[in-house]
């Protein structure tokens, strides 16, 4: 007999993972994969961090709830020296991973939660775990899937005094699009006007192709909670840190995560922390380090792009971060004749058939039927691609 709690009843696994362990299935049995699906970074650790992190394997005690004190001072000064956002120690929240922080931010939080789609795969079951209602709000390939302000608008005047979170994340996943200064000016009068909490999950912040990141918070300081990490920029997936940077009006949302936290995980890894120090700092190693990744990325966007736009499918030009969200709409009759009538349907039969591994848009908050999925160009030895890049004069 199965005694589960109704919310998690018919949850699968994150599709992020499901497609991974069919690709290494499928790999298994000899299969060329290219893995396009799972959205981890190709990139090693900077050098420095990884020295760090050795140099603490010996930190064995557990660390205050809210993180280690030296690593909250330095994600403040991060924010403050990259955007300007005045912010101190006591306004960080450390945790193991964004994701748990937002789970946790999730619980917490007594109001709607807001996320346009496309959406990153998890803040839905999140919420679904949880027993938690969604606002969705549809975002359009014509606006390059960004949300609009009077979108906002239009759903903020519906009940204006509803407390409301809405996430917000740029460089995006799955999109690889971003905002400029001023449509975040737009979005930040409307979340002002209706006191709209953000969640600006800026966890690809340090990955926009050209470095030209701009938080939200900069227009918005007293409402935006600002979510950053070490997976995706240090190639620290696997590692688990996360951090959230809190304005003053809403340390109590920090508070009471704080209190959750502490019933959980009670700290985040000590090692890792300390490490994290060093990420966090910058410095001239990272900073290059930095410049190469972000060479890297642009340029096989570029690419990825160029082939799937000749190829007739519909996809923004990518701004940041490593994901395409082609939309195979204009392929349709092809593809219903071959029986292919939902996103799912053509992820798995792009796998089958040629061993390229997509997650599909349904995964994204998008209706089956609309035949968009999310390619992840990051299977490369990101290594090997980072020193041959390194050897190229720069400025190239
Ligand atoms: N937010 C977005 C948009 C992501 O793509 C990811 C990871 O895939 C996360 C958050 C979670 O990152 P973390 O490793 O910090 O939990």
């Amino acid at each position: 007999e199965i005694h589960l709690n109704l919310n998690v009843r018919g949850l699968g696994q994150s599709a992020t993972l499901v497609i991974n362990e069919r690709s290494a299935a499928l790999a298994a049995q000899g299969r060329h994969v290219y893995r396009f699906g799972l959205g981890q970074s190709p990139f090693p650790v900077p050098g420095p961090v990884e020295a760090e992190l050795k140099a603490n394997a010996h930190q064995k005690d557990y660390l205050p709830v809210e993180g280690l004190r030296n690593l909250r001072e330095a994600v403040a000064e991060y924010h403050r020296r990259s955007q300007g956002v005045e912010l101190s120690a006591e306004d960080v929240l450390i945790g193991p991973g964004s994701k748990e922080l937002m789970f946790i931010l999730q619980l917490v939080y007594y109001g709607d939660l807001v996320i346009p789609t496309p959406s990153w795969v998890s803040y839905a079951p999140q919420a679904h775990i949880i027993g938690r209602q969604i606002r969705w709000v549809q975002t359009r390939y014509e606006n390059d899937w960004r949300l609009l302000p009077e979108e906002l608008e239009k759903l903020c005047a519906e009940d204006p005094s509803r407390p409301r979170i809405l996430i917000l994340n740029y460089p995006n996943n799955p999109t690889g699009e971003s905002y400029t200064a001023d449509e975040l000016r737009g979005l930040a009068r409307v979340a002002r006007k209706y006191r709209v909490v953000l969640l600006s999950d800026e966890i690809y912040s340090e990955l926009h192709h050209r470095g030209q990141h701009v938080s939200v918070a900069r227009f918005y300081p007293e409402g935006t909670i600002i979510s950053s990490g070490l997976s995706k920029w240090c190639g620290a997936g696997g590692w688990r840190l996360g951090t959230f940077a809190f304005p003053r009006g809403l340390h109590w949302l920090l508070e009471a995560m704080a209190v959750v936290a502490s019933e959980t995980y009670t700290s985040t890894s000590s090692p890792i922390q300390y490490a994290a120090v060093r990420a966090f700092q910058g410095g001239l190693e990272i900073e290059q380090y930095l410049q190469q990744s972000r060479r890297v990325l642009q340029a096989l966007g570029r690419y990825c792009w160029r082939r799937l736009d000749q190829a007739g499918l519909s996809t923004p030009r990518p701004v940041g971060g490593f994901y395409l969200f082609p939309d195979f709409s204009p392929q349709r009759e092809r593809l219903v004749a071959r029986g292919i009538h939902t996103a799912p349907a053509l992820c798995n039969r792009l796998l089958q058939e040629t061993g390229v591994a997509l997650l599909p848009g349904s995964a994204f908050g998008r209706p089956e039927a609309e035949l968009s999925a999310r390619l992840a160009y990051v299977d490369f030895d990101g290594a090997r691609v980072l020193t041959a890049a390194s050897a190229e004069p720069a400025g190239k």
